[in-house]
C-alpha cells in the first residue's frame, strides 16, 4: 500500500521523514505556493505561522517532557529546531527562516519521499492516508473529511478558555456547588468563585482595559459565534451583560454567606484531566501576561496557576475522540491517520509529536504489522489517550500539560505533597523509562 501525506507542515513533515526513515516510499503533498493559506508567508515546509517558540526546555516541565520524548524518537523537525536554535531563555526558540530551510532541503534530499505541490481534495482508493493539513485545511478537503468522518461541519472557530492548577485555587473563597442543586451525577459540579459587587466592577473594567493579542488572520478579531464570544466582547455590550452570561450567579449559593454571590465565575474539572480546572466560558483575546493578570483579580483565583491561556482563532480539527483510536487511525477506516492541529491537537510541538506517531504507525500499517499505542505513561501516549479517549461533547484541542499524564500513586504524591517539582521530575523519569522500554 502507498502511503500518502497530505500537508508539508510540521506534522506532514515529521510523518513523511518517519515513513521514510523505515525505508518505505511515500508521497507528500503540499498545496502552497500554487493555493496559499490565510497565514503562511512563504512556499516552505514546516514554516511556523506565528511565534518562533517552541516553549520550554526547562527539564522536567511537561513541554520539555515531550520534545526529550521526539528527541530520543529521531524526530527530524526537533533536530532542525536544535540547529535553528536562538537565544530565548528557558525556552527553544529558533530563527523562523533556518528552521523551515533546514526541513525543506531534509525533506527535498530524501530519495524515500516524493514531494508533490499540489492540494488534495480527496482520500481516493485503498492507500495510506495521513492527513495533516492543519488549522487552515483547504475548503474542499474539509469537505472531503466532512463526509468521512460524517460530521456535518468541522470546527471552524475555535474557543479555548483558560485552564488553571487545581492546586492554586483558593478553596477558602471557592466553594463547590452544582446552579440549584442540579448536579449530573449528584456531586456539586463546578467550584464557584464568587464576586462582590466592588470586585466585579474592578474586574469589568481592568477587563476592558486590556490589551489584546494581534490577529495573524484577520477575522480572527471579529468573526465570532454567538456561544463562543470572548468574554471582554462579552462585556463592551453592557455592564451587567457578563453577569447574565459566563458569571451568572443564580441558583449558587454562598454557604459563607447564605446568599447568590453579585457575580460568579464557575470552575469545571476537565474530563481526563487531572488537578485542573476549566474557567467555563472565559475564552478571550487578552495577551497571555493580561490574562493572569486580570483573572487573578477572581476572588479564590489570587495565586493562580495557568496551565493553558484562553484562545480564539480559526481552526480546523475533528471531534477525535469520537472518530480515532490510540494510534491515531480512523477507527471505521484504519488506513485514514490523522496528525497534527487537526487531529485535535494544540501547538507547534504536539503537532510534531502527532505527526512522529502517525507517520511510525503507518509505517507498521504499510509493513502489515499492527501499529502499537505509545505507552500512558510517555507524554506522546497521554496525548493520544485524552484526544482518543476524552468526552466527545466537551471536546477541546489539548496542548501537553501534566494534568494529562497519570498520576503518582497515593503514597508517593502524599510523601512528596510539598514539593512539586520532584512530583513532575519522578513523572518525567517514569515517562522516559517507558519509552525506553517501547523502544526495546
Ligand atoms: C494563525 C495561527 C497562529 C498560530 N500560532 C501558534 C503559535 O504561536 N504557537 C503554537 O504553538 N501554535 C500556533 N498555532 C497552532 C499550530 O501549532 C500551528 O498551526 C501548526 O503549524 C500546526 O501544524 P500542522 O502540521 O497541523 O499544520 P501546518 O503547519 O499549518 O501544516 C499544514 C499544511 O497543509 C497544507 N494544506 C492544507 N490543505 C491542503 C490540501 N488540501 N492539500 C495539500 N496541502 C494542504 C498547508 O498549506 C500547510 O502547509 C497557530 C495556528 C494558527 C492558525
Amino acid at each position: 500500500m502507498k502511503i500518502h501525506v497530505i500537508g508539508g507542515g510540521l506534522a506532514g513533515c515529521e510523518a513523511a521523514w518517519q515513513v521514510a526513515r523505515r525505508g518505505l516510499n511515500c508521497v507528500l503533498h503540499e498545496m502552497r505556493p500554487a493555493r496559499p493559506t490565510p497565514a503562511h508567508q512563504t512556499d516552505r515546509l514546516a514554516e511556523l505561522v506565528c511565534s518562533n517558540s517552541l516553549k520550554s526546555e526547562s527539564e522536567s516541565t511537561a513541554p520539555w517532557l515531550l520534545k526529550e520524548e521526539l528527541r530520543r524518537l529521531d524526530s527530524l523537525l526537533l533536530a532542525a529546531a536544535m540547529k535553528a536554535r536562538v537565544p530565548g531563555g528557558h525556552a527553544l526558540t529558533v530563527d523562523r527562516d533556518v528552521f523551515a530551510r533546514e526541513v525543506t532541503q531534509a525533506i527535498a534530499g530524501e530519495p524515500c519521499i516524493e514531494l508533490r505541490r499540489e492540494e488534495v481534495t480527496a482520500l481516493s482508493g485503498e492507500d495510506i492516508w495521513i492527513v495533516a493539513s492543519g488549522p487552515l485545511t483547504s475548503g474542499a478537503l474539509a469537505d472531503e473529511i466532512g463526509r468521512l468522518t460524517g460530521s456535518t461541519r468541522l470546527y471552524f472557530y475555535d474557543s479555548i478558555s483558560p485552564i488553571v492548577d487545581a492546586e492554586t485555587v483558593d478553596t477558602s473563597i471557592a466553594f463547590w456547588a452544582s446552579r440549584y442543586g442540579k448536579s449530573t451525577d449528584n456531586s456539586d459540579d463546578y467550584l464557584n468563585c464568587p464576586l462582590d459587587r466592588e470586585q466585579y466592577d474592578r474586574f469589568v473594567d481592568e477587563l476592558l482595559a486590556a490589551a489584546s493579542v494581534t490577529a495573524h488572520i484577520p477575522e480572527d478579531n471579529t468573526c465570532y459565534f454567538e456561544a463562543c464570544l470572548p468574554i471582554e466582547e462579552i462585556a463592551r455590550r453592557g455592564r451587567d451583560t457578563l453577569r447574565f452570561g459566563p458569571m451568572k450567579p443564580v441558583g449558587l449559593t454562598d454557604p459563607r454567606t447564605g446568599r447568590w454571590p453579585y457575580a460568579c465565575v464557575q470552575l469545571r474539572q476537565e474530563n481526563l484531566r487531572a488537578e485542573s480546572f476549566n474557567l467555563v466560558g472565559f475564552q478571550n483575546h487578552m495577551k497571555f501576561g493580561e490574562q493572569a493578570r486580570v483573572l487573578r483579580l477572581i476572588p479564590g483565583l489570587e495565586k493562580a496557576e495557568f496551565l493553558r491561556y484562553g484562545q480564539i482563532h480559526r481552526n480546523t480539527y475533528i471531534n477525535a475522540p469520537s472518530l480515532l483510536t490510540p494510534t491515531l487511525q480512523m477507527r471505521s477506516r484504519p488506513a485514514v491517520f490523522f496528525a497534527g492541529q487537526i487531529s485535535g491537537v494544540e501547538g507547534y510541538v504536539e503537532s510534531i509529536a502527532t505527526g512522529l506517531m502517525a507517520g511510525m504507525h503507518a509505517a507498521d500499517l504499510a509493513r502489515g504489522v499492527e501499529p502499537r499505542p505509545l505507552p500512558r505513561a510517555t507524554a506522546l501516549g497521554s496525548l493520544c489517550h485524552y484526544i482518543s479517549a476524552a468526552d466527545p461533547a466537551h471536546y477541546q484541542p489539548a496542548n501537553i500539560t501534566f494534568d494529562l499524564l497519570p498520576q503518582l500513586d497515593e503514597a508517593t504524591r502524599h510523601r512528596l505533597r510539598r514539593d512539586k517539582k520532584a512530583r513532575h521530575a519522578l513523572v518525567c523519569r517514569q515517562a522516559l523509562d517507558a519509552l525506553a522500554e517501547y523502544r526495546a
